[in-house]
Parts: structure tokens; sequence; C-alpha cells
């Protein structure tokens, strides 16, 4: 029992303790007031601060998410860093050979690589072209050096022949494969860029050259096969395996110590008439004198 006069104490586990009115109301109260003055001086400051009682009760509104085939967003302009000109790429110009630089390529797996261009063509110091059937993707050191050679090397040895280089055969140049095509082997420096297939070239006076044909010329076959070996590291045709046969593989692949690869085995033309089997005889020759037995007796020893 409370005795009368005196507050009636209640506490409850709602409401806590209040002496005849509910100190959840009170401070309900105060708080409404503690909002109000906090939103007076927000007014008055310029700010809106938030506040307990300003949350919002319904969920924040998120934008979709974008859909997977949508087109990529272009970055602007402004944030996309000027790509950088390798030394190469600069010393490669318009005089030497036509090679649009092409976007690295990444993938798949370790293939690739960047400082790419697509030689189209080989300018020789006089101005005229030497096309690329087709153009190669390569790596601009490698299609330097594919241009060094055409000029420095290809284009006088095609005025000893009292003629000019017109176009370089592209058997092959980036190609994301293993080594010799044979899957699961270590990459082949197609698939970086760093490689070119070559069977031959052709001249202005339209005769074409095939490096691995028995037919050609062996000096001239020598001469090509010094000149490679002398540029890049490694040059395979036939004789080194059974897939550089009909071609010339060309890469500047870096190995320890510099080690260089130069298998290429200039064979001997073919004698021009083979070894034949004996032609049949013609129906109408005329019979075969047999040697005759002498009568009554044996042969001779
Ligand atoms: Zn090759």
């Amino acid at each position: 029992m409370v005795p009368p006069g005196r507050p009636n104490l209640v506490v409850s586990p709602r409401q806590g303790i209040g002496h005849g009115f509910s100190v959840s109301r009170a401070c309900r109260k105060w708080s409404v007031w503690r909002d109000l003055f906090g939103l007076a001086v927000a007014a008055v400051l310029g700010i809106v601060t938030p506040s307990a009682s300003a949350q919002p009760t319904e969920p924040l509104l998120l934008p979709k998410p974008r859909p997977a085939e949508a087109q990529p967003r272009e970055a602007p302009a402004a944030d996309a860093p000027e790509p950088v000109a390798s030394a190469c790429r600069i010393a490669l110009t318009e005089e030497i050979a036509i090679a649009p630089s092409i976007p690295p390529i990444t993938g798949p797996g370790a293939c690739g690589g960047g400082d790419l261009v697509r030689l189209e063509a080989v300018v020789l110091p006089g101005g005229q072209r030497v096309r690329l059937t087709s153009a190669a993707i390569l790596r601009c050191a490698m299609a330097s050096e594919v241009a060094d050679w055409v000029r420095r090397d290809l284009a006088p040895l095609a005025e000893s022949l009292g003629s000019s280089v017109a176009e370089l055969d592209n058997y092959d140049s980036f190609d994301c494969r293993g080594r010799n095509r044979v899957e699961g082997a270590k990459m082949s420096e197609h698939g970086l860029a760093n490689a070119l297939d070559v069977r031959g070239f052709k001249l202005a006076s339209g005769q074409a050259i095939a490096l691995t044909e028995r037919s050609v010329d062996r000096s001239l076959r020598e001469t090509v096969l010094t000149q490679v070996c002398a540029r890049f590291t490694t040059v395979l045709g036939p004789g080194s395996d059974w897939y550089h046969e009909d071609h010339i593989h060309l890469d500047l692949a870096e190995r320890r110590g510099g080690y260089r690869l130069c298998q290429w085995n200039v064979y001997d033309p073919l004698p021009e008439v083979a070894p034949l089997l004996p032609e049949q005889r013609p129906a109408e020759a005329s019979p075969r004198e047999q040697e005759q037995m002498p009568k009554g007796g044996q042969k001779k020893q």
C-alpha cells in the first residue's frame, strides 16, 4: 500500500520509474523539443543534420544493377591516359614501313602482347612498297626487324637478280597456339606476336622465289639463310623438324645466354632425271637375241 499524499511510484518494465507520470512520455517530449531546436539551429546555419527521428523508415532505393548485355560505358576522354609510344614505334615511321599500331591483345591464356602493329608493307629506300601478303600482326620490334631485313638484305639481293622485291609472303604471324600447332605444347612465339613464317617472296618481274624449293638456285637460298640467321634469334626451315619443310620460321625469342637457333638445311636440287625403273619393252621391238647353246655341248664357264 502507498500512503496517501505520497506520489505513486510506479515501476514498470515498459515505462520505467515515474512519479505519477510516465518518464518515457517526458523523454519523448524532450526529444521533440530537442529535434525542433536542432532543426532551428540547422536552419540558421544552413545545414541539415540527420536526426534519429528523421531516419527514413522505407529502405533506400538503390539504382538498378547494370544489365550484363549493356554496352560498356565509354570512359570520359579526359580520364583515358594517352598511350605512350615506344622507342620502336617512334622509329618505325612511314618511310620504313606501313605499320599502323593496333590495340594490345590479351589472351586467351598467355597469348597476346602490347606494342603491336599491322605490318602491311615495307617501304624501300627508293619509296617502292613491298606488300606483305597478307598483312602481319607483329610486335613492333619484330616488324621493325622484318622491315630492316627486306630493306637492307632482300632488296639488294633482288637487284642482283635484275629486279626488285614486290611482295613478301606471310604464311603465319600472330596465332595463339602451341609450338608446331601441337596442343598443350609450350607456347609458340606466334602466340606472342613475335614470329613470322615466310614461304618466299615475289619480284617485280613476276618471278616467285620459294625459299624451301630445291629448284631455286642454291646459292640464293644460302644467301637468304645467312641473312636471316644473322638477324633473328630463331630460324627453322627444312631439316629442323617435320613442321618446317615448306616454310621458314623467323622469331626474336630471347634465350638465356643469348642462345640462337639456326636450323635450315639448304638441300641440293633434285637430279633432273630421277633414277627410273627400266621402261617396259615395246611390243613392236625386235626379239632379244638369245645365246645359242652349242649343239651337243655345255655352255662355256
Ligand atoms: Zn612459325
